[in-house]
């Protein structure tokens, strides 16, 4: 086996990743070996960087799901020993309105006769899809929360809690709105809907919490426990987490709760309309 093939096999098998998934899926920021970068037509010929289709989150209206996104650039790209900075546009093939652009710099390895690339940026930026049910609990602090998110991929947990702790006292009201919407129409007791108010009232997110410990129907608790009880948990254990490890730990568990407590709202109010349209039905049809 001669050098470049020998280094090869040693450097792709613990390092080299595929284009489409570089794209898709890393964060800016670090050097990837890309095992399908390029294509070489002929032993004499320079490389020339591939578009590979991807698969991404289409938020369009008539898609609202992952579909195949392609390249429709032509003209073609050549890689040499030297970085080359690189735009690559990509729209949706379903609906072909929405675009992703990547800014990467990229270069061919001779050495190992491969490619690296280090993704310099994206737009729309990087980021786990976040479902709709999500969004509409987080209301204006959206973006914090996507922030958030982006922290937690990246690995930076203590920048991850710093971000959902915000949103999660931000958002105090509007979830407690949401909360009382859902009591309200599962005709739950009268004193449930006064402590969620005597809860909006108080300032502090704990002290809140603590007004309506017992005050959420069935549908609405996690695992027998009230969700702004285990979000509140997770906040307070936060603040003694002294590095990113465990940081990152509390965060995916308050941004878990924070999700299904969005589900868990929407999932309550929906059935109920369903119940309200069978009872009507079987009213109207006496
Ligand atoms: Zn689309």
């Amino acid at each position: 086996m001669n050098t470049a093939a020998a280094k090869k096999q040693k450097f792709t098998r613990i390092q080299s990743i595929k284009f489409e998934d570089f794209l898709s899926t890393y964060p800016p920021g670090e050097v990837q070996a890309i095992g399908n970068l390029g294509v070489i037509r002929s032993p004499s010929s320079t490389p020339i960087l591939i578009k590979p289709r991807l698969k991404l989150y289409c938020p369009n209206s008539v898609c609202s799901g992952v579909r195949f996104f392609d390249s429709y650039q032509t003209k073609k790209v050549t890689l040499s020993e030297k970085w080359s900075r690189i735009f690559l546009h990509y729209s949706c093939a379903n609906c072909r309105t929405h675009s992703k652009i990547f800014a990467i710099m990229a270069r061919w390895n001779t050495d190992i006769d491969e490619g690296e690339a280090i993704k310099v940026g994206e737009w729309p930026p990087f980021g786990p899809k976040v479902s709709a049910r999500v969004i509409s609990i987080l209301g204006e602090n959206k973006d914090l929360f996507l922030m958030g998110r982006r922290a937690e991929i990246q690995g930076l947990g203590i920048g991850a809690l710093a971000y959902y702790r915000k949103v999660i006292e931000n958002q105090k009201d509007h979830i407690i709105d949401e909360l009382m919407r859902v009591v309200r129409r599962t005709g739950s007791p009268e004193p449930y809907i006064e402590k969620l108010k005597s809860a909006k009232m108080e300032k502090r997110f704990k002290e809140a919490v603590e007004l309506i410990s017992d005050a959420l129907p069935q549908a609405l608790l996690i695992n027998g426990y009230n969700p702004l009880a285990l979000l509140d948990q997770a906040i307070s254990k936060g603040s003694y987490a002294h590095n990113d490890t465990d940081a990152l730990k509390l965060a995916t568990a308050l941004r878990r709760i924070l999700s299904e407590l969005a589900d868990r709202v929407v999932r309550a109010l929906e059935d109920q309309t369903d119940l309200d349209e069978a009872v009507n039905f079987i009213l109207q049809h006496d």
